[in-house]
C-alpha cells in the first residue's frame, strides 16, 4: 500500500471544493448588487474570481499540488475581501467575511500557515475597517475595534485549537496503526512505507539496501511447552535483545507471528550478513528466563540485496523468505545470503545421502 500514509489531505480537497462553489455562486451574486451600485471595479474583479473558481473547481480533484493551488486561491480571495471592506459603497456587513478567514487557514493551511495567514489578513480587515467605519467618539471606536477583534481572535483561537488536535489525533492513528501491539515494534504497513522511502533514497543515490527476513526457530514448542503467556513474552524478549543492536536507521519490524524483518539502508549483502549474524549470536547468548530456568532462543535468517534480488519489496521478501527456508532445512540456528544458497543446500542433500 505504498503512499498509505501520505499525508492526509482529502478533508482539504473537500472544504477548497466547498469553498469554490460558496465563491463562484457569491462571486456571481455579488458582482450583480455591485453592477447596481456603479461599482465596476468590484463587479469586475468578482466576476473573474467567479471564472477562477470554476476552472479550479475542474482540477481540485487531480491536482498534486493542493497546497500551491489553494495559496493561488486564497489570496486573490482574501484580497477582494479586504478591498471590498475598503470600498466606500459597500457596507459594514463586508467584515463577516472577514470572521470566516481563520476557519478557512487553518482548514486549508494547516497550524502554522494558517496562523500567519489568519493574523496577517485578520489585522489588515480590522485595520481596514478601523479607518473606514471610526465614529467621532473615541469610546466607541475602542468598542467596536475590541468587539470585532476579539470575536476575530475567538475564532482564530478555537480553530488552532480544533486543528492542533486534529492532527495529534492523526498521528496517533497512524501509530497505532503501524505499530504492533504486543512487542511495539513497527508492524508490516510501516515496512511498506519505509521501504518506498529508502528505495527512492538508494536509487538515488546509489547507496545499497539490504532486507533481513527473521524466524525464531522451534517457537511452536514454546507454546506448546509453556503456554501461550510465555510465548507472547518470548516475542517480546526477542524484539528487546534484536532492537538493542540495530542503528537508528535500521527497520526493525514484525511481520506477524513469530516473523521478523529488518531494513538495513546503506548496507550491502556482506554488510547485512554480519549484522544478521550477530543478532543471530546476541540472541542465542541471551535466552529467556522462564521460572527458574533459561530457555534459549534461536532464530533463522534469509537476506536479500535491492538491484540483485528485485526492485520491489515483495521480490526481496520472497528471495530473503526464501533463504530463511533453506536456513530452516540446513539446521536452523543460521543466516543464508544469495552466495550461502547453493553450497548450503548442497551441502543438506549431500548430509542426507
Ligand atoms: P520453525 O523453526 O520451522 O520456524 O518452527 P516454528 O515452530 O517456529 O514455526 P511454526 O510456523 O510451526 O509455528 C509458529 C507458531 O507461532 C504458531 C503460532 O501458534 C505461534 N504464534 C503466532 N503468533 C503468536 C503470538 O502472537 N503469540 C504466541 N504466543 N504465539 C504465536
Ligand atoms: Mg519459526
Ligand atoms: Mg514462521
Amino acid at each position: 500500500m505504498p503512499g498509505y500514509f501520505a499525508k492526509n489531505e482529502q478533508h482539504r480537497r473537500l472544504v477548497l471544493k466547498a469553498l469554490l462553489w460558496i465563491t463562484l455562486s457569491g462571486g456571481l451574486f455579488f458582482s450583480v448588487i455591485n453592477l447596481l451600485h456603479d461599482n465596476w471595479l468590484l463587479a469586475g474583479l468578482e466576476v473573474s474570481y467567479a471564472a477562477v473558481s470554476l476552472y479550479l473547481l475542474t482540477i481540485v480533484d487531480r491536482t498534486h499540488n493542493l497546497q500551491l493551488l489553494t495559496a493561488v486561491y486564497l489570496l486573490p480571495f482574501f484580497s477582494i475581501m479586504i478591498l471590498a471592506l475598503a470600498q466606500p459603497q459597500t457596507t459594514f456587513a463586508v467584515f463577516a467575511w472577514i470572521q470566516s478567514i481563520p476557519i478557512i487557514c487553518y482548514m486549508l493551511l494547516g497550524l502554522r500557515l494558517g496562523m500567519y495567514g489568519s493574523l496577517l489578513f485578520v489585522g489588515i480587515g480590522l485595520f481596514v475597517f478601523s479607518r473606514r467605519f471610526s465614529s467621532d467618539e473615541l469610546l466607541q471606536n475602542v468598542e467596536i475595534i475590541a468587539n470585532l477583534g476579539l470575536a476575530s481572535l475567538a475564532v482564530m483561537i478555537f480553530a488552532h485549537i480544533y486543528e492542533r488536535s486534529r492532527i495529534l489525533n492523526e498521528q496517533r492513528l497512524t501509530d497505532q496503526a503501524t505499530t504492533d501491539s504486543l512487542t511495539g515494534l513497527p508492524n508490516r504497513l510501516k515496512l511498506v512505507e519505509v521501504f518506498e522511502r529508502e528505495r527512492a533514497h538508494a536509487l538515488r543515490n546509489g547507496t545499497p539496501l539490504s532486507l533481513v527476513f527473521v524466524d525464531i526457530d522451534h517457537f511452536k514448542q514454546i507454546n506448546d511447552r509453556f503456554g501461550h503467556e510465555v510465548g507472547d513474552r518470548a516475542l517480546v524478549h526477542f524484539a528487546k535483545v534484536l532492537a538493542q543492536r540495530l542503528r537508528v536507521n535500521d527497520l526493525f519490524c514484525r511481520l506477524g507471528g513469530e516473523e521478523f524483518a529488518v531494513l538495513l539502508p546503506g548496507s550491502k549483502a556482506t554488510q547485512a550478513r554480519e549484522i544478521a549474524e550477530s543478532l543471530r549470536e546476541r540472541l542465542a547468548a541471551q535466552p529467556l528466563a522462564v521460572d527458574d530456568s533459561m530457555l534459549p532462543m534461536t532464530l533463522s535468517a534469509g537476506v536479500a540485496c535491492f538491484g540483485l534480488d528485485g526492485q520491489s519489496l515483495d521480490e526481496l521478501m520472497l528471495a530473503a523468505d526464501r533463504r530463511t527456508y533453506a536456513a530452516k532445512r540446513a539446521g536452523r540456528n543460521r543466516v543464508i545470503t544469495r552466495e550461502d544458497v547453493e553450497t548450503v543446500l548442497d551441502q543438506a542433500g549431500a548430509d542426507q545421502t
